[in-house]
Formats: C-alpha cells, sequence, structure tokens
C-alpha cells in the first residue's frame, strides 16, 4: 500500500484527532466517539478479529456451487426484477473466461445499488455462489468498482465508498473489501462494516511513514507503520501472523516493563530485618502430629532468608491443593511475631477468614501468641474483633487475620511486619502496591488456592520470587476419578453405601446458584431432604455459604466428628474443610465448574490413607466442549498440569477473571500463551533499566513518563 496525502488530509499521525478529518461523516463520528475512539491510534489498533480470504477465484468454469468466490466480472445488463420481492440484478459475465456462462448478481433491500452501476463496467465481486432455477446468482455480494467507461457512474461510486477525492484525482482503484486478503473487525454499532474497513484502508494510506506509535521500539528492523500495514492488509497469513507477533510483543513489552519498573522500586525501598530464634515455631513444629515435608522445609528457609534481608520480601508461595501452604505461611507469621512485629492474614471471604481463625487457634493453643479475628461488615463499617484484647489497647505483636478489606481501612494494624495474602484466585496486582506505597514496607507474602501457568507467573507474578511446595505430605491415599451419566444413579448409591458402611464418610457438592438468599438455602434443604430419603439409614449434614457462622461451625464439627456421614453442600467445601475420613465425593452437574474448582474441590478427599473416590455426575456428550475438562480431571490429579489446560480452555479472563487479572484488555492474546515472548520482553525490559535505572535518558522519557503515571493511577488514596 502506497502512503498518498492529499492536500485536505496531510500526513496522519497515531495522535491526530478523528474529528479534524473531513472525510468522516458527523454520523460515523459520533459511532466511533461511542466506543472511545477518538484518535487516528485508537481505530488503527484495533485488531482484525479474523481474515477472510478473497482472493480471486480460478475461473467460473471450475467453481461449484455453495463455494465463497471472489470473480472479476464485466457487467451485461442491469434492472430491477421482481419475483416474492422487489431486487437490483446485474447480468455480468467472467472477465476472463467469457464463455464460462453467465453470472446473476442480486441485491435485495439495497435500493442505492442501483445508483452506482453502468453498463460496461468492470466490478470485483466477493459472496456465495449458488445455483438458483439452473443459474449462477449470488445474493448481496461485496464489490468493487474496478474500471468503467461511464465517469459519471465511478464518481458516483467513489461518492458512495466516501471517497471525496475531486473527479479525475481519484486514486488507481484499490481492493479494499474483494480480491485480496480481508480483514474482518467486531462490529461497531452505526458504522457498516464496509465503511469500517474503509476509514481504516484510509487513515493507514495517509499515515506519516515515519509516525511514532510507542513509548519505546521493541521491534526497530520492523517498522511500526509497516506492520500497522501488514496487521489490517496482510498479502497473506505468513505476513499477518509476523505483524501480530510485532504487536503481541510490544504489547507484553509494556507490562514487563511496568513490572520491571516495580520490582525495582520496591528492591530499593527499606524494609525490615527479621531476625529470629525460630523459637515459636519449634514450638509449633513439636506439637504436630508428623513432620514438614522436605519442600516445605525449602520454602520456609528460602522465606526466611528473604525475612532476614534489609528489603522487603515478595514471595508467591504456591503449590497444589493439600501441599500444606497454610503451615508454611504460619511459620513465616511466626517469625515475624517473634521479632517484635505483627502479621496479618488476609483471605478473600470472610467464611474463609474464620476457617483459618479456628485453625490457627488450635494449632498454636499451646503458645502465648495472640490471634485476633476482624471481621468488616460493608453495611455499617463496623468492626467486630473476635478477641478478648482490642488491638487499639495495646500494640503488642499478633496474628490479625481478616478479609482483603483490612487493606483498605484506615485502621490498618500497626506495626505490621508481614502479610500474608491468600488470593484464591482473586489476584489483585495493586494490593501489594498498596502496602508499598502506604510507607509501611512489610514483607509480602501471596498464596495461591491451586497452582498459576507458568506464563502467568512469568507476567502477572513477575514482580515476586516463587516458592513451589512439590509434594504432597507423604500417606495420602490415591484418588480415582470417574465421569459418570446420572442415570447409573443406583449403583452410584449402592457404592455410596457400601462406603459408608466401611466407616467412611462422604461430601455430595451441588452448584447452588446464590441468586438469592432463600432460593439458595430451599435449593440446599431440598436436595438435603432428597439424600435423607435416598439414604435414611445415614445421618447426613447440610453446609451452605448462607448459614449463619454458628450453624457453619456446627455442621463442620458434626462432619468432622463423624456425627453425619454425609454432608450436602455447596462449593462452600471447597476450601478449608479436612477431613481424613472422608473419601467420596460426588459432584452434581460437574460441568457447569470450572476445571481449577473441580480439582480445588476435589482437594477434600484423599487426605487419608484410604482410596479415595470422586464421582463426576454429569450428562455431557463426548463432542460437548465443557467434555474435556472433565476428561483432564479423570486423567491427572498434578495441580500445575490442570492449570495449564484450564488456562488454554477458558483464557486469563476467564481463569482469573478479567478485572482481577490485572491483564485488563488483552489485544493480542498470542502472547500471553508464548513464554519465548514474554521471556524477550523482560529481557528488553531488564537491558533498559540496567542500562539506564532512572529512566534519565531522553529516549526514555515517554516510559518514565507512563511509569510515573502508572504508579500514582493504581493507587488511589
Ligand atoms: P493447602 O496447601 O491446600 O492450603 P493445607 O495447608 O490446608 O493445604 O494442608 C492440608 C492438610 O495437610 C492440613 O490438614 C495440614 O495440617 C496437613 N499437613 C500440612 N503439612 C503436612 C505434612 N508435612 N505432613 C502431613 N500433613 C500435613
Ligand atoms: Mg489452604
Amino acid at each position: 500500500m502506497e502512503a498518498h496525502p492529499t492536500a485536505d488530509t496531510p500526513y496522519l499521525l497515531p495522535d491526530s484527532a478523528l474529528d479534524t478529518l473531513p472525510s468522516i461523516s458527523p454520523r460515523e463520528l459520533k459511532a466511533l466517539h461511542a466506543v472511545s475512539f477518538y484518535t487516528v491510534g485508537d481505530v488503527l489498533r484495533i485488531a482484525p478479529h479474523r481474515y477472510e480470504d478473497r482472493r480471486f477465484s480460478p475461473p467460473i468454469s471450475t467453481l461449484a456451487n455453495g463455494e465463497s468466490v471472489c470473480l472479476q466480472l464485466r457487467i451485461y445488463s442491469a434492472g430491477w426484477r421482481f419475483s416474492y420481492k422487489r431486487y437490483y440484478e446485474l447480468s455480468a459475465g467472467d472477465a476472463h473466461d467469457p464463455q464460462g456462462g453467465r453470472i446473476l448478481l442480486r441485491w435485495f433491500n439495497m435500493p442505492y445499488v442501483s445508483k452506482l452501476f453502468a453498463v460496461g463496467m468492470l466490478l470485483s465481486v466477493y459472496g456465495k455462489l449458488r445455483i438458483v432455477s439452473g443459474k449462477w446468482v449470488i445474493c448481496n455480494p461485496d464489490f468493487e468498482i474496478l474500471d468503467d467507461n461511464e465517469q459519471a457512474g465511478l464518481r458516483l461510486a467513489a461518492a458512495a465508498l466516501g471517497d471525496a477525492a475531486p473527479p479525475g484525482s481519484l486514486p488507481p482503484p484499490s481492493f479494499i473489501h474483494t480480491g485480496r486478503i480481508v480483514p474482518i473487525y467486531k462490529s461497531i454499532p452505526g458504522i457498516s462494516a464496509r465503511s469500517f474497513r474503509t476509514l481504516i484502508y484510509r487513515l493507514l494510506s495517509a499515515l506519516h511513514p515515519d509516525a511514532r506509535w510507542e513509548d519505546y521500539d521493541t521491534a526497530p528492523s520492523y517498522p511500526m507503520t509497516t506492520a500497522m500495514r501488514d496487521l489490517h492488509f496482510p498479502a497473506d497469513d505468513a505476513t499477518a501472523r509476523k505483524a501480530r507477533m510485532r504487536f503481541a510483543l510490544s504489547e507484553c513489552f509494556t507490562r514487563q516493563f511496568a513490572v520491571a519498573w516495580r520490582r525495582r522500586q520496591s528492591l530499593s525501598s527499606p524494609g525490615q530485618i527479621t531476625a529470629t530464634t525460630d523459637y515459636y515455631c519449634r514450638e509449633l513444629l513439636s506439637s504436630l502430629p508428623f513432620c514438614l515435608t522436605p519442600a516445605q522445609q525449602r520454602c520456609i528457609a528460602e522465606i526466611r532468608a528473604d525475612m532476614a534481608r534489609p528489603t522487603p520480601m515478595n514471595r508467591l508461595l504456591q503449590g497444589d491443593v493439600g501441599s500444606g501452604k497454610t503451615l508454611v505461611a504460619l511459620c513465616a507469621m511466626l517469625m515475624c511475631i517473634e521479632s517484635g512485629s505483627s502479621a496479618a492474614l488476609l483471605a478473600p471471604t470472610q467464611i474463609l477468614a474464620e476457617q483459618h481463625y479456628r485453625n490457627f487457634r488450635h494449632l498454636l493453643r499451646r503458645t502465648d501468641v495472640r490471634i485476633s479475628l476482624r471481621t468488616s461488615d460493608k453495611a455499617d463499617d463496623s468492626h467486630l474483633i473476635i478477641d478478648n484484647s482490642p488491638i487499639s489497647a495495646d500494640s503488642s505483636p499478633r496474628i490479625i487475620i481478616g478479609t482483603h478489606a483490612l487493606l483498605y481501612e484506615k485502621n490498618r494494624p500497626q506495626n505490621l511486619g508481614l502479610a500474608v495474602i491468600d488470593e484464591q484466585h482473586k489476584f489483585g496486582v495493586t494490593q501489594r502496591q498498596r502496602f508499598i506505597q502506604s510507607g509501611a514496607n512489610p514483607d509480602v507474602l501471596v498464596m495461591t488456592a491451586t497452582p498459576i501457568p507458568r506464563t502467568l507467573t512469568l507476567t502477572l507474578y513477575a514482580d515476586l520470587d516463587v516458592s513451589i511446595i512439590d509434594e504432597l505430605p507423604p500417606g495420602r491415599g490415591e484418588v480415582i476419578t470417574a465421569l459418570r451419566n446420572p442415570s447409573r444413579m443406583k449403583r452410584i448409591i449402592s457404592f455410596l453405601r457400601k462406603e459408608i458402611s466401611d466407616g467412611r464418610q462422604v461430601y455430595i457438592v451441588s452448584p447452588l446458584i446464590e441468586e438469592s438468599e432463600s432460593s439458595e438455602r430451599s435449593s440446599a434443604s431440598q436436595e438435603l431432604v432428597h439424600w435423607r430419603d435416598t439414604l435414611p439409614e445415614f445421618s447426613i449434614g447440610l453446609l451452605h455459604g448462607k448459614m449463619s457462622a454458628d450453624e457453619k461451625e456446627k455442621a463442620m464439627a458434626d462432619f468432622a466428628s463423624g456425627n453425619t456421614q454425609v454432608l450436602v453442600c455447596t462449593t462452600v467445601v471447597e476450601v478449608g474443610v479436612d477431613v481424613a475420613n472422608a473419601t467420596v465425593m460426588l459432584i452434581n452437574d460437574a460441568d457447569s465448574f470450572g476445571l481449577s474448582q473441580l480439582h480445588q474441590l476435589r482437594g477434600r478427599i484423599g487426605r487419608g490413607s484410604h482410596k479415595s473416590y470422586c464421582i463426576l455426575l454429569s450428562t455431557v456428550k463426548p463432542d460437548d466442549p465443557s467434555h474435556e475438562k472433565l476428561d483432564i480431571l479423570c486423567k491427572t490429579s498434578n495441580g500445575f498440569e490442570i492449570a495449564e489446560h484450564d488456562f488454554r480452555l477458558r483464557g486469563p479472563g476467564d481463569v482469573l477473571g478479567t478485572a482481577q487479572s490485572g491483564l485488563g484488555t488483552v489485544r493480542f492474546a498470542e502472547w500471553i500463551s508464548d513464554v519465548r515472548l514474554i521471556h524477550r520482553a523482560t529481557r528488553i525490559a531488564n537491558s533498559i533499566l540496567d542500562g539506564d535505572p532512572e529512566l534519565q535518558l531522553p529516549v526514555h522519557a515517554a516510559l518514565r513518563r507512563r511509569m510515573e503515571g502508572a504508579v500514582t493511577q493504581s493507587v488511589p488514596s
């Protein structure tokens, strides 16, 4: 594509405002503004959703009924027709195959096309070829007028396509909608696909060849303006791919640079030195009926070394369900207490905070460590402290357990040496930043509920060091997972009877939608009634999220002690519940859960030495897309493997929740699944910061402005 600016459209730049361009109609401008397109760059940075190969087809005599074709046709005759409906029809012949017979082009509901055509014109036409009553017909084809004997027809055509140039100075005919690989964009309300494609083409044509697109050019040998043209109007598939990779690298770089910058900032800020003799840790560990696994010991050693350094710790603790992350985190908290500071554990939900609280009270019952649970009620913003000593009254070090909301409170815990963020899939990238900005500079340990795909560790968590607990405690029984159709319920029930009679316990999980409190309550109770009818000889309990804290505690205690043999529940059991004697989990409508969530649920069984069984009930057929995830669960119990599959099947937005993922809008998803691209972007980012740590060089001025802007933006006060 050649650049050809005209007198009234000088070269355009990425930040040229759309409303200064005379060729965009007020109606189109309104439609573009409605989707936040204000500049040339805003429009051009939209990547095609896909491409359609509209390169010219072989001569018509070789084509078949139903094929999508692009042909050059000469108009023989034109006029209105009527059958069941009025339509405009051109009769035309293949310009390269005059003996190939006639083709009829028909337009329904588009009266204006009658003004565009004249006999003798050469058209380029794209559409689906069909045989109708023995004739070749293409209905509502896309088209371009290539040459004509009638100047008037050409002018009209030009006007219809939005070419405002005066007659005589028309650019040579260009293929925009036909005769090439054509970009297809997600539709924008109020602007036709054709107009939008034409707009892109016109903006690209008028683009300044040396326009500056980025804060930093990651691939100078492939100029951005060229890549932009290749992206929208590629000559072939390979060119389109090459352009996409160039944009993916640049998008990835923007993210990795910000992460590298943040990491250096936090390393250069002073933190606390934690000196410990492991007094409390030893006290805790000696009271446990088991030893730490070598992997747990290694992680604790890594954390201890971090905490002893004068710079703040920023560490991610990863491990599969049941690998014993909580205990590692607790040891870190005890080191902090011993050295005279408080430690906070931030859980994503109230239920989890309460469970951690109970668990810690139990584990530390023989020590003098103080533990506070802080629950915050959004409605009245009051804080309940379930502890005899209010935090404000004395500032002696303690463990404080609460939800993430603790971070946002005015009376954040004083004297905070360590914050453990139990993220459970809700990764707030800015949360860590909050601490650093707030002046308190505690060590930070982030725990994940399930393993994270490697590419995400390299991007979202690239500013963290990583510790991985890569083994489960010994003596865990095998877990067998099977997919079953509910029609086999009879056999399943007799299996449950046998297991319970052998002394085991059973979870029955249902995907209850939390529409309203009453509906969850009633559907859970119905499920309970059903199972009490089905298994009348056993004692059956109920656990769901809308029960009061006391009810929940009682339900869990009854199940843990074996008073109830079956627990009918919602995904509340996904985390925290820990009953080694429970060996069977029956999951209703298993296909309605996410892969990682199912893995997390399954983690509730297989905790003791008995063999365990996870039964996924579902009616999905093998060709159903959600069959694959159930299949994966049956085949592997490795959380790291499952995370990769989950990511591949659903994409990062769904795995993490787009808003919470910190990924925001991703335009070129290529990089998220390409470790090499991430490594390359990271290398570029680090080499810039190695050479110019404060970004003082003029070439880095734009980067510096961006970073300073990003820091203030991400931390609203
Ligand atoms: P997760 O990593 O899923 O958070 P938890 O910390 O909840 O795992 O630990 C799961 C269970 O394993 C708990 O009951 C815990 O007490 C137990 N556990 C932790 N470490 C060990 C170990 N080294 N040996 C045996 N059991 C352990
Ligand atoms: Mg846990």
